[in-house]
């Protein structure tokens, strides 16, 4: 029946109407608000993939969902409550505004002097550039962002650099001799550094740190740069590992009024779970492109994929991201996740 209709819903230019319309859709008893089963049925509609099959909220989640709506809490969502679920999120989950943030893709993790390929997943960075350049050559993303690993020649990160700062007490090898590449160490500091080494990469202005020359760079893109601090590195494009230095980034992207952030790019288990997982505690609607990313170690990239789906993201590859973007392919995780932040805001608000 042509009420299951999100999209002609929420694109009618007269969203008032229709967000009536929609409401007496789904009122089936005519009663002027919507109990959890006819919300249930609601949702049905709502999180289906592009072919209409329905994607099933557990049970648990559509109640959650339902009680962050029926905020007077008398078991039903009345239209008030409707219209705010509305405008905050039926809207968002059928009419995403999205961000592809592709990290890192820089000549020292493909073929310079962190070519993940000598690492022990042995995967080959290169690989990420088809797929990625596909995704821009083919999708209107409403922003997109190149981040660049940054670091100046004496950053804290690089093995070489191990003799310009003293080792803590509590780090796991005392002796700067014995550290070898990959060992992780603690420096002195106020708090003490925790950082794994790693070769000398990314140098500022360098041929290392410049995108590889095969990576679409489309214009009007932002560039974000990260680990510029000597001190202390940063594997999120959002943050440094301490956060203690933000990049701007989660503004940039509130600005333009972002609600899903794709990311995607090298190192998979590295910086683009680390940006991954930020994107998520930024309020993000967040999606890893699994197919568009390259890692260091196989485990700690199954480990990555995990926290990303427990903390309500997902994983997919790109060849799904035109039926998302587009809000055909409307994930409930995602609406899960979304009514979460809502519920956030809301509480602190009061
Ligand atoms: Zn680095």
């Amino acid at each position: 029946m042509a009420s299951t209709n999100f999209i002609d819903f929420v694109c009618n230019p007269d969203s008032t109407c229709t967000m009536d319309a929609c409401f007496m859709a789904f009122d089936k008893n005519c009663d002027g608000k919507l109990n959890l089963d006819e919300f249930r049925v609601l949702c049905q509609a709502l999180f289906r993939n592009n072919s209409g099959v329905t994607y099933e909220l557990k049970d648990y989640e559509l109640r959650d969902i339902f009680t962050i709506f029926d905020s007077n809490h008398d078991d039903f969502i009345d239209r008030d409550e409707f219209t705010y679920c509305w405008n905050n999120w039926i809207k968002v989950i059928v009419r995403p505004i999205s961000a592809i943030l592709i990290i890192d893709v820089q000549n020292d993790f493909i073929c310079g002097t962190l070519d993940i390929s000598k690492c022990p997943a042995k995967q080959n960075a290169e690989e990420v550039i088809q797929p990625i350049n596909s995704l821009l050559d083919t999708l209107e993303f409403d922003a997109i962002f190149y981040s660049y690993d940054w670091h100046p020649s004496d950053h804290v990160s690089f093995l070489d650099n191990i003799n310009l700062r003293k080792l803590h007490e509590s780090s796991p090898k005392k002796d700067p001799e014995t550290v070898q590449l990959y060992d992780t160490v603690v420096f002195e500091g106020e708090p003490p550094v925790t950082q794994r080494m790693w070769p000398r990469h990314c140098v500022q202005n360098t041929w290392g740190s410049e995108l590889h020359k095969d990576l679409k760079v489309v214009e009007n893109a932002t560039k974000i740069y990260k680990g510029t601090n000597p001190e202390v590195d940063s594997y999120s494009a959002f943050w440094d590992n301490s956060k203690l230095t933000d990049t701007k980034l989660a503004y940039q992207l509130k600005m333009r009024n972002i609600t899903d952030v794709y990311v995607c790019g090298v190192a998979y288990d590295v910086c683009v779970g680390a940006t991954a997982i930020d994107a998520i505690s930024s309020g993000f609607r967040t999606i890893l492109l699994d197919d568009c990313c390259r890692g260091v170690d196989l485990l700690d990239i199954e480990k990555t994929k995990n926290t990303v789906i427990k903390n309500h993201g997902v994983v997919v590859n790109s060849n799904r991201v035109k039926n998302m973007v587009e809000g055909n392919d409307r994930r409930p995780e995602l609406g899960y996740k979304l009514a979460l932040n809502l519920k956030e805001q809301k509480q602190n608000s009061v």
